[in-house]
């Protein structure tokens, strides 16, 4: 099996790495292809540099109106090849072909957003800001930038960075996943068709070594990360150290208020679906769910007939709800904390620990599982368990659940299911989290805002998607000129 390329310089180029990976499907373990790793990927980065540091500074001249031109174009591929698009996402990723569709939807949404680059980026003038003076403020790109993604959403995390980049006038290299590397190879496809300088968008391959490439190239000015939160933290320190600009986002542990006033139905399908949604491996996925103590049986039984009804199975088997979750070693780690729990005390009201698919037995499934009296004083209370796991807990009344919630050390996400529109607004000011979700589960922000996160979740400023993306990918300027009328009338 042929080991994928890089793309650098607007060619499918080897990796200077003779070192591979293999990138597995989670359902079946077949070897879908491999993928170049370890140290000599660094050199790779280099290479890449080069060539995009040039094709910025002809991209940077090109204007606004017509760099968006590629975006538009690049909608039309991405909309034409969904289904194929999807497809992929779902074998190298495991989640089901309606997640894949639907995070392609999102990817697109980014690129629609950016396509008002020629207004988002526009800068400010004051006209006489002194007798004869005038002052504005203008954007310009900030050169090469570089976006490292995780596994979880293998074409959706690179639009919340790259359409902008683009459109403000950058070159971007990407790291995508060494878990995850084909849904980039076939996106790299479209951006190969675009009418931009070879060299402008870049795909280089690797782990850790090619990350540490980009963190010490004094040419790369600006770093997207998305991943677990070490590695954000890690980014961001390093990324900083070295000069760059960095917007670091990281893991979550996202909790969801229920009180007796929300509609237990309702409420019990939506938090399934934010729990268990690509088997519970996303950065906004509900995790623990808070029960305010009045209503904590009907909410409890509700919950657990919701759930039981889920179906796993192949993500490319149109009528299941839930995939497998990543790798081997991924299924391993959920059952030791699954475990953790019961030790700890949780009583397991759904274990999913034994799952079995007909004709998928090699696969790394797991079914929904749910604990319930997770000890508070433990460790798992706070641990990103990135898997189909729910774990109920129990609060007297809203003061607690807020204390709860905002006693965290992540804050990505945090939601409230109720019927009172006091109870909303209250939440909504007090919680501790960059997403809030009112009577919704999973608080994803539309690419018009911007992807917020709080605490251990966000290391930076500005976020992805929409306005603060501009801002990311651009320098202000500000420029004070003296044109005084009595020398235009000297000549
Ligand atoms: P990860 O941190 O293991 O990997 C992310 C990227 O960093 C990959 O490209 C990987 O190659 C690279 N990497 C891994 N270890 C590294 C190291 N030691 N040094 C330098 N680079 C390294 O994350 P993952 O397992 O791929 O993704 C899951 C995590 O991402 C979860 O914690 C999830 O919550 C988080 N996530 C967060 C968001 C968000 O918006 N906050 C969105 C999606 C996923």
């Amino acid at each position: 099996m042929e080991t994928l390329k890089n793309y650098i310089n607007g060619t499918w180029t080897p990796s200077s790495s003779k070192e591979t990976v293999e990138v597995l499907n989670p359902a079946t373990q077949e070897v879908l292809a491999k993928v170049p790793y370890g140290v000599d990927t660094g050199l790779d980065v280099d290479i890449a540099v080069r060539s995009a540091a040039e094709a910025q500074n002809e991209w940077s001249k090109v204007p606004v109106i017509k760099r968006v031109q590629v975006l538009y174009r690049l909608k039309t591929l991405m909309e034409d090849s969904t289904e194929e698009l999807a497809e992929i996402i779902t074998k190298e990723s495991g989640k089901t072909y309606g997640e894949s569709v639907g995070e392609i939807q999102r990817a697109i949404e980014n690129i629609e957003v950016a396509c008002g680059t020629p207004i988002l980026m526009a800068g400010d003038v004051i006209e006489d800001i002194a007798t004869g003076i005038d002052e504005m403020m203008i954007r310009q790109p900030l050169g090469v930038t570089a976006c490292i993604t995780p596994f979880n959403f293998p074409s959706m995390i690179v639009f919340w960075f790259l359409p902008y980049a683009v459109a403000t006038g950058n070159a971007m290299i990407i790291k995508p996943s060494e878990k995850v590397p084909l849904t980039m190879m076939k996106i790299f496809g479209f951006l190969d068709q675009l009418d931009v300088p070879k060299g402008l968008i870049s795909l280089v391959h690797g782990g850790k070594e090619s990350v540490d490439a980009i963190l010490e190239h004094p040419t790369i000015k600006a770093i997207s990360f998305v991943g677990s939160t070490p590695v954000a933290r890690y980014i961001y320190s390093k990324g900083t150290a070295n000069g760059k600009r960095v917007q670091a986002q990281g893991g979550a542990k996202n909790p969801v208020v229920v009180l007796p006033d929300a509609d237990l139905d309702m409420s019990a399908k939506i938090i399934a679906d934010s729990v268990y949604g690509c088997a519970g491996q996303r950065c906004l996925a509900a995790s623990t769910i808070i029960t305010v103590d009045d209503q904590k049986q009907q909410i409890k039984e509700a919950l657990v007939e919701t759930v039981r009804s889920r179906t796993t199975g192949y993500g490319l088997d149109r009528d299941i709800n839930m995939g497998p979750v990543i790798t081997a070693e991924s299924k391993r780690r959920v059952t030791g904390l699954i475990q953790k729990g019961v030790d700890e005390g949780a009583k397991l009201l759904l274990d999913g620990r034994n799952a079995e698919i007909p004709g998928y037995d090699k696969g790394n499934f797991l079914n929904p599982t749910i604990l319930e009296g997770v000890a508070l004083d433990k460790e798992l209370i706070r641990t990103e368990i990135f898997g189909p796991v729910m774990s109920l807990i129990a609060m007297k009344n809203i003061d607690d659940a807020l204390a709860f919630v905002n006693s965290g050390n992540y804050g990505n996400m945090a939601c409230l299911f109720t019927g009172s529109g006091a109870n909303a607004r209250k939440f909504r000011n007090e919680a501790n989290a960059g997403n809030i979700g009112i009577n919704i589960g999973v608080a994803a922000p539309m690419a018009q805002f911007p992807f917020s996160g709080w605490k251990d979740s966000f290391f930076g400023d500005l976020h992805g998607q929409g306005k603060h993306a501009i801002e990311f990918f651009t320098q202000t300027k500000v420029v004070i000129e003296r044109w005084p009328n009595i020398w235009s009338r000297k000549f």
